[in-house]
C-alpha cells in the first residue's frame, strides 16, 4: 500500500488561514500591519522566485512586506546598512536577507550580514541569540523550515515523543534546528551527515526520518523502515533526463512533465520510498508551502513581542 501523502500545501493553507485572523486583530489594535522587509542582493533566478512568492503571500495574509533591492555589485557595507535602516524601522517587525548573497561578497559575508540583524527582528532565526534560545530550549524565533516540518507532523497527528527521529544533514538553516524541535519535543534524536558510517542501516532504524541534504533521489527504499514517516526537506532541479528516468519510469507523469519543459523538481528522497514509508512529503508541496507560512508566522510573533 503506497505511503500517506502529508499534504504540506493544504497544512500550510490551514496555517495562513489562522494567522490571517490574528493579523487582522493586531492591524485594527495597532493601527498598522506586521511587517516584513526582505533585502535581496542581486538577481539569483531562484531567489528571485523565493521572494516573489513571500511578498505575494505576505500581502495575501494581510502584512506588509517591502522589497529593499541592491545591486550585484552592492559591498558588504551597503548591504549591512540597508539592515540597519530595517533594524531601526518602526513599521518592520521582521528582517529577512536572502541568501544566497553574491559569492563575491566572500565566504563570511552572510555569517557578517545575519549577525547584524536585531535578535528581535529575526525572523529566520540565525541569530546566535535566538540558536542559543532554541539551543536551551527557550525558543523564540525560529528557522522557517524546521518550524513547517513540526506543524504538519503536529497537523496530520503524528507522534513524536518516545520515537526515534533520524535526521540526515546538519545544516544550521535545516538539520540541526530541526533536530533539536524533535529532542525537545521528546523524540530520540541521531544526526547524520556525510561521514556517517552505514548511513542506511542508521536510517532505517528512524520512525520519523527527516532528509534535508540536497541530493536528488538519494535516499532509497534501503533507508527507510516499513511504515515510517518520511520528512523529505529536499529541492532539487533535475534536468539531466537520465538522472530523471531513474527517478521516474518512462510513461510516469513527472517524466512526462520533464520531456515537456526540460527540467524537473524533485526532493532527496526517491519516488520507490512511496511503497515503503507509512506517510511521506511530496515535493513540490510538502515542507516547502510551510516554509513561507512559518515565516508570516514569525513576522507576526515579532510583531506582537515587539509591542
Ligand atoms: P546544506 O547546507 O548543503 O547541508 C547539507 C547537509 O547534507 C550537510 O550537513 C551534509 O553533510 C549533508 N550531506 C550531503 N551529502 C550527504 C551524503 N551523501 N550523505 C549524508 N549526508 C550528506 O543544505 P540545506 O540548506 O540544509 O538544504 C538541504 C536541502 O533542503 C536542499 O535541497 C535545499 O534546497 C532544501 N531546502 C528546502 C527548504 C524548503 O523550504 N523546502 C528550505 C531549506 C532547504 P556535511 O555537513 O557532512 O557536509
Amino acid at each position: 500500500m503506497p505511503a500517506n501523502v502529508l499534504d504540506g500545501a493544504e497544512v500550510a493553507r490551514q496555517t495562513r488561514n489562522e494567522l490571517r485572523a490574528r493579523v487582522e486583530a493586531f492591524t485594527a489594535s495597532r493601527k498598522r500591519p506586521p511587517g516584513l522587509g526582505i533585502v535581496l542582493v542581486g538577481h539569483d533566478p531562484g531567489s528571485e522566485v523565493y521572494v516573489r512568492n513571500k511578498l505575494k503571500s505576505a500581502g495575501e495574509t494581510g502584512l506588509r512586506a517591502d522589497l529593499h533591492r541592491l545591486p550585484e555589485d552592492a559591498s558588504l557595507v551597503e548591504v549591512v546598512a540597508a539592515v540597519r535602516e530595517l533594524n531601526a524601522s518602526g513599521v518592520h517587525d521582521g528582517i529577512l536577507v536572502q541568501s544566497p548573497l553574491p559569492a563575491a561578497l566572500g565566504p563570511e559575508a552572510e555569517q557578517v550580514v545575519f549577525d547584524e540583524v536585531d535578535p528581535a527582528k529575526d525572523v529566520d532565526g540565525f541569530h546566535p541569540v535566538n540558536v542559543g534560545r532554541l539551543v536551551q530550549g527557550r525558543p523564540f524565533l525560529v528557522p522557517c523550515t524546521p518550524l513547517g516540518i513540526l506543524e504538519l507532523l503536529d497537523r496530520t497527528g503524528t507522534p513524536i515523543k518516545g520515537r526515534h527521529a533520524v535526521v540526515i544533514g546538519r545544516s544550521d538553516i535545516v538539520g540541526k534546528p530541526v533536530a533539536l524541535l524533535l529532542l525537545h519535543r521528546h523524540a530520540t534524536v541521531t544526526i547524520c551527515h556525510s561521514r556517517t558510517v552505514d548511513l542506511p542501516k542508521v536510517a532505517a532504524t528512524a520512525d520519523i526520518l527527516v532528509v534535508a541534504i540536497g541530493r536528488a533521489g538519494f535516499v532509497t527504499r534501503d533507508f527507510v523502515k516499513p511504515g515510517a514517516t518520511v520528512i523529505d526537506v529536499g529541492m532539487n532541479r533535475v534536468d539531466d533526463r537520465e538522472q530523471a528516468r531513474k527517478l521516474f519510469p518512462e510513461g510516469h507523469p513527472r517524466l512526462a512533465a520533464f520531456d515537456r519543459r526540460g527540467s524537473v523538481l524533485v526532493g532527496d528522497v526517491h519516488p520507490e520510498v512511496w511503497e515503503v514509508a507509512g506517510a511521506l512529503t511530496p515535493v513540490p508541496g510538502g515542507v516547502g508551502p510551510l516554509t513561507i507560512a512559518l515565516l508570516l508566522s514569525n513576522t507576526l510573533k515579532a510583531a506582537e513581542a515587539r509591542s
